[in-house]
């Protein structure tokens, strides 16, 4: 039990950084939402303007509910924002729709970090959903191979994570490139942009560190059960 804690202290400094990329990215999106863009934009006209230059003309944009729900959907095709990001005409949304058509980007020049994600998606849900339960079976009935098993699915649902930074640093990158080709035109406005994309990714940094730091966990503990 004494063993089971002392790993909890991996755990700690991890928890604050994602805890602080969390506010970050909520104090962000907040503090560029109430600057406009300076060629009065919304992120659905940014949006197909940036598909509409790559030749994208068969990626649709659809509003969708909730705050930070914006994605991009590969089976279909589609740019998913948010309403305030669809609507707005802020720094925020700019930046933000740029960056999912990052990801539209990515998907139609198969981006290799991107393939692979894709490709290991069910594989890594399968890895995460399993982990806990296999490891925790074979740590109450002391079976050795099922703590095994469930270290190799965890590790399966880390592979994921580590994929998912490049992909998500390239989408801000390439969304950076785009906004600096006549949408963004001041230096608070790139400045901005900038700020509102490094603290979203700052978040999948902490997840991945996150997602190690239980793996490691889970190493530890396997390691005092021999
Ligand atoms: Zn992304």
């Amino acid at each position: 039990m004494f063993y089971y804690d002392s790993t909890m202290l991996l755990i700690i400094p991890v928890l604050i950084l994602a805890f602080y990329a969390q506010s970050k990215v909520h104090g962000n999106y907040k503090k560029y939402s109430k600057k406009q863009n300076l060629a009065n934009l919304t992120g659905g006209e940014i949006a197909r303007e940036i598909l509409d230059r790559k030749g994208l003309t068969d990626v649709n944009i659809y509003p969708i509910k909730g705050v930070l729900t914006d994605h991009y959907n590969p089976a279909k095709k589609t740019v998913n924002l948010s309403e305030d990001v669809y609507y707005g005409r802020s720094i925020s949304s700019s930046s933000i729709a740029a960056h999912e058509v990052g990801h539209a980007i990515q998907h139609a020049t198969k981006y290799y970090p991107l393939v692979l994600r894709t490709g290991i998606l069910p594989i890594a849900q399968l890895g995460s959903s399993a982990a806990f339960p296999l490891f925790l079976l074979g740590l109450l009935f002391s079976i050795p191979i099922m703590m095994d098993l469930g270290i190799i699915f965890f590790a399966g649902a880390l592979l994921f994570h580590v994929v998912t930074l490049p992909v998500e640093y390239n989408a801000s990158r390439r969304a950076m490139v785009e906004l600096n080709q006549g949408i963004l035109v001041s230096q608070e406005e790139i400045s901005g942009a900038k700020a509102v994309l490094n603290a979203a990714a700052l978040t999948y940094v902490a997840s991945t560190l996150m997602a190690l730091m239980q793996l490691i966990r889970l190493v530890l503990i396997r390691g005092s059960r021999k």
